[in-house]
């Protein structure tokens, strides 16, 4: 079944309807108008999946894909042209230009704490770059995954961008098969295995995971405004955000205060009974609910930590004074569980966090620009926000992605096009004034190789067409200023001699 698929896919491609621009475009415009008719189906599915708010899921998915479409449809004409090069002297007659163009068949894989945008905002990018692609979105958000695959062939081409179900077992088994691009969305482990399976076909990755993204507050700064979004930051989606806030770094002297305030928050945000909250979600399956309640076990919640295992639901909860090396803090939480760790100070922080593996997001609160630029210089992350959480991501001019552990490769507007592009190096010479290239054929002898050196370092001229009218511009200017000043001369000296016959007229 997923060979046919994949198969189809891959003769659809070879047709060349996936290149041509129009068809890029038209297929963009359909997509927008998915999300912009099927708004109320994807956040009733989402309400299924995780029980997440009707508002939330426009403004933490639907919004960013709906900009991504609009980007891509505004810049595609731009992103899809040759760009010419630097030439040097040997090749300084020739066309030489960088064409972006498709790679083939690309595997997208998605994950399901955001069903949509970990699939869609891959495709965008994939199509926009003239690929076709093959979307397996997450068997765990279940209701989203099957309205995605009800609706893209609905609005999309259903040969170049077919949608695949099921699991682990399934997803093996399209790996088995040979795609040009992997772009996998999920867990490290599982990240491992992606890779390992694409290395089989030598087929490049993309690899968004996930890890422990540490959020230190400064004792310095505003914390009942750091800690507000830190609140918002941790617990929307209920924790199940790959860059939320894992952990808090903060001195012991500001501890009690970052608890006070994000109590006080998470009653604002949630009232007495998060339970109750149109606005609390719930974890995915009884599987990771299991899971992050062994995390907590050995703590005694300073805030939170009531479930009820029937519903998936754990009250948003935070830890104090958790050990460095506990379990909690060896592997990522992803759930609504907010551990605080006491560091010294902002060194002590740099090096506990340079000791960990690289993180997908670093948050760091401070009012000090200067020491904020400081850490991060002195850290490293695949993103990184100052005194607020996961407002890089909202950015398409910022490639999104990790690093190390956390991930390999970028996307997000222009970077996914980007990505998802093979870079063509084109040059197109002409057969005349064979006499130039006499230099590097045989037999040499020592004044030919010292020629052929001589051209073959040259230096790179920019010969891009901005460049070309500055030096003509540059050369009317010089030469106007030239005939000036002759002319001032000129008259200078004709003065001059007129001065002189003048004088020597009257002595
Ligand atoms: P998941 O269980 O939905 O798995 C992701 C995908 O991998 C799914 O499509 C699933 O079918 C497939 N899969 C699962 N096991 C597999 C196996 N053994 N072989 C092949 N395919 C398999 O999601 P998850 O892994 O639980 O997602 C959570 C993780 O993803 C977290 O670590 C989170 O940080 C990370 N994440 C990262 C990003 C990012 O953009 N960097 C975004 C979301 C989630």
């Amino acid at each position: 079944m997923e060979r046919q698929v994949v198969q189809r896919a891959k003769e659809a491609f070879l047709s060349g309807r996936a290149r041509g621009l129009e068809f890029r475009l038209q297929q963009l415009h359909a997509l927008q108008s998915m999300i912009t008719e099927k708004e109320t189906e994807i956040c009733t599915a989402l309400k299924q999946d995780i029980n997440r708010s009707q508002y939330d899921t426009p403004l933490l998915e639907l919004i960013g894909i709906e900009n991504e479409i609009k980007l891509a449809i505004e810049k595609i004409a731009e992103w899809t042209a040759p760009r010419p090069v630097e030439k040097n002297l040997l090749t300084i007659s020739d066309e030489v230009y960088v064409q972006p163009e498709p790679l083939g068949v690309v595997l997208i894989i998605g994950a399901w704490n955001y069903p949509w945008a970990l699939t869609l905002l891959p495709l965008i990018g994939a199509i926009a770059a003239g690929n076709a692609a093959v979307v397996k979105p997450s068997e765990l958000s279940e209701c989203s995954s099957l309205l995605l695959r009800a609706l893209l062939p609905r609005y999309l081409d259903k040969d170049l961008y077919p949608v695949v179900m099921g699991g682990a077992a399934e997803t093996q088994e399209l790996l088995r098969l040979r795609f040009d691009h992997v772009f996998y969305t999920g867990s490290s482990a599982v990240g491992k295995l992606v890779m390992e399976a694409a290395a089989r076909h030598l087929t490049p990755v993309t690899l968004e995971l996930g890890g422990k993204s540490p959020c230190y507050i400064d004792k310095d700064c505003d914390i009942r405004v750091a800690c507000r979004r830190i609140t918002w930051g941790k617990f929307v989606n209920c924790g199940q955000t790959c860059i939320a806030p894992d952990y808090i770094l903060c001195e012991p002297c500001i501890q009690s205060r970052v608890i006070e305030c994000i109590r006080r928050t998470l009653l604002e945000f949630y009232g007495a009974d998060p339970k109750c909250s149109a606005d609390y979600s719930r974890i995915i399956n009884q599987r990771h609910f299991t899971r992050i309640m062994s995390l907590m076990e050995g703590y005694t919640p300073v805030v939170g930590g009531q479930s009820d295992p029937s519903q998936c639901y754990i009250a948003p909860t935070v830890l104090k004074d958790v050990p460095p090396h506990s379990r909690l803090m060896q592997e990522e939480i992803f759930g609504p569980v907010l551990p605080i760790v006491t560091v010294s100070d902002m060194d002590d922080a740099i090096n506990f966090i340079n000791e960990r593996e690289k993180p997908l997001a670093l948050y760091i609160f401070c009012s000090n620009k200067k020491e904020a630029k400081r850490m991060i210089e002195e850290t490293t992350s695949g993103g990184v926000t100052v005194n607020d959480v996961m407002m890089h991501y909202s950015l398409s001019s910022l490639p999104f992605g990790g690093v190390g552990q956390s991930g390999m490769g970028s996307y997000h507007g222009k970077h996914t096009f980007e990505r998802l592009s093979h870079h063509r190096a084109c040059m197109l010479r002409s057969l005349n004034m064979e006499s130039v290239n006499l230099a590097r054929y045989p037999p040499q002898d020592r004044r030919r190789a010292r020629r052929a050196k001589m051209a073959l370092r040259s230096p790179l001229i920019d010969m891009s067409k901005r460049t070309l009218i500055w030096a003509v511009v540059a050369t009317i200017i010089g030469m106007g200023l030239f005939v000036t000043l002759l002319v001032i001369l000129l008259i200078a000296a004709g003065l001059n001699c007129t001065c002189w016959y003048w004088r020597g007229f009257y002595n």
